[in-house]
């Protein structure tokens, strides 16, 4: 699932990135409202996680603005902020939960998982394709019963797969999903991720496989039993 993240403090940034990227979300980073702007009216985002200190302007004259245009994406509040005055205006501006600076990785994680929950639609919903099921929230994977670790990038890709049964997803797609929009992706990356999810799914006896259609992408297919 991609989420957007605006905030300014560029090391805080780098290590939210991080950890939502081993939670199973990919990430596009930005630090000014400006550039929150134009995005937001091309890129719809499963989330949008906002520092209110911006350097351009407040956090919250954005979040009204977003919530003006009739946007419904779920918006979490990030900021030192403390106050319950503060928490209760971003709330009424159209936030729709708030995390205070300093907060824990695993919280805001979990939080941010607790929003995406909240469409009805997402509750506890898994996607599946043979015997292997993800977990779309817990971002857990089973093949064949059983629960296998899976990295966050190999996560996203399987998700992709188990959402489009049969189709072909565009290697393009993956580019986007995988690696965010901090650009010098190597031509290879996504056949590296595919080569990589390939072996885990062998390995675990999955009765999926990935198909290559050359030039285009990738789909996902059940084995063929003899
Ligand atoms: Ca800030």
């Amino acid at each position: 699932m991609r989420v957007l993240l605006i905030e300014d403090n560029a090391s805080l940034a780098t290590l939210v990135t991080g950890g939502l990227q081993r939670a199973g979300f990919s990430v596009d980073g930005l630090s000014t409202a400006a550039d929150a702007r134009t995005v937001l009216g091309t890129i719809s985002y499963a989330a949008i996680i906002l520092d209110l200190g911006l350097p351009d302007e407040d956090g919250t004259t954005l979040l009204r603005d977003i919530r003006r245009r009739r946007v419904a994406t779920p918006v979490l509040v990030l900021t030192a902020r403390a106050s319950l005055d503060d928490r209760v205006n971003a709330l009424h501006d159209g936030a729709d939960d708030y995390v205070t600076k300093p907060f824990a990785m695993e919280e805001l994680a979990a939080r941010l998982s607790a929003l995406l929950r909240r469409p009805g639609d997402l509750v506890g919903r898994r996607v599946s394709s043979g015997n292997v099921s993800l977990d779309i929230l817990s971002r857990q994977v089973t093949i064949a019963g059983m629960s296998c670790a899976f990295p966050g990038r190999e996560t996203a890709l399987l998700e992709e797969f188990l959402q489009r049964p049969k189709k072909v997803v565009q290697k393009s797609r993956f580019e986007r999903l995988l690696f965010d929009d901090s650009g010098g992706v190597a031509s290879n990356a996504v056949e590296v991720y595919v080569h990589r999810l390939r072996k885990i799914l062998e390995k675990a006896g999955a009765t999926v496989e990935i198909h290559t259609v050359r030039g285009v992408g990738y789909f996902m297919a059940e084995k063929k039993t003899a």
